[in-house]
């Protein structure tokens, strides 16, 4: 019997998470179909549950992910630590369990197929967003030397660190408070979805060294790795392998097994050239 799977979201036509779950079902032999379900805005908790009647499980995506986190019936640690769930899961009982696996995906894309080593390195992250919320117990588990959250609204990135101190050494800043080179930078402000990008200093780049990553993704280097290669980066990389890796995660979490995920990000890459 084949198994349902959707993922939630609004808009969502242009979502690439079905084509990356039929390439790992075909990969892996599993019986599954995956699809696109556009949630309504002002009832998604009613179309969820309707779903599960006979889903068996779901990706959420914007705007949906704390509602999918109050929908759940348990969560895993990574998922209360998130606040945010993107990944719903039904269980034998007929319960569902939310989980985040977007930060585990993140770590994953940067340790495995990167080789970025994150232990005692001098970690920043641009944003205090959801994806940040979820990115940093992951990223703490890594054991930076620090891991500093930078933002916009300071006060954002100033509640964030309060939350995630217990798990490690994580300090809040303003853009302007920082001067000093990162062995690693992790851009994710919204700000690259307009082209912008925030206001960093050129100098947080240690020239050749400094590893930084964007987690939007696209055709073309997006804004924020345009700005890295422009100041000699150690390397540059958009975010569609976190976007594959977090897939993989929740694959995982459903099927009991990890696909690999290499041969379904070089497709995408592909296929992306040629649109
Ligand atoms: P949120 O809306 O939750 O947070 C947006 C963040 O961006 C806030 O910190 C906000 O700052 C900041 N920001 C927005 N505009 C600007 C600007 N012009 N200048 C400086 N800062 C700005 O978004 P998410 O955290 O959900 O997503 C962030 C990014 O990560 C998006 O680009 C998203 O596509 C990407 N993403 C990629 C994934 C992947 O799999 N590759 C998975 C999840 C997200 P302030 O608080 O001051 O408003």
């Amino acid at each position: 019997m084949t198994d349902h799977y959707v993922v939630f979201g609004n808009p969502i036509a242009h979502s690439k998470s079905p084509l990356i779950h039929r390439l790992f079902a075909e990969q892996t032999g599993e019986s599954l179909d995956y699809q696109t379900a556009l949630a309504p805005l002002d009832n998604f908790p009613a179309f969820a549950r309707q779903f599960f009647v006979t889903g068996r499980g779901a990706n959420v995506t914007v705007p949906f992910k704390e509602e999918a986190y109050r929908l759940a019936d348990q969560l895993t640690e990574r998922g209360r630590r998130a606040g945010a769930v993107n990944t719903l899961a039904r269980q034998a009982d007929g319960s569902l369990l939310g989980d985040n696996t977007d930060g585990a995906g993140l770590v994953r894309d940067l340790t495995v197929n990167h080789g970025v080593e994150l232990k005692d390195k001098r970690i920043l992250l641009l944003g205090a967003g959801g994806a940040v919320r979820g990115a940093l117990a992951p990223l703490l588990a890594e054991e930076p030397y620090v891991l500093v959250i930078a933002n916009r609204t300071v006060e954002k990135a100033e509640q964030l660190a309060k939350e995630f101190a217990e798990l490690g050494p994580v300090l809040p800043a303003g853009y302007d408070w920082l001067e000093e080179p990162f062995d690693v930078i992790i851009n994710a402000t919204s700000a690259s979805l307009a082209g912008e990008l925030p206001p960093i200093a050129p100098s947080l780049i240690q020239p050749g060294e400094t590893f930084c990553y964007d987690m939007m993704y696209g055709k073309e280097p997006t804004a924020f790795c345009r700005w890295a290669t422009e100041h000699q980066a150690g390397q540059a990389v958009d975010g569609l392998g976190m976007l594959v890796e977090q897939a993989a995660e929740a694959f995982y979490v459903w099927r009991g097994v990890r696909p690999n995920s290499a041969p379904v990000l070089a497709e995408l890459r592909r296929l992306m050239a040629q649109s």
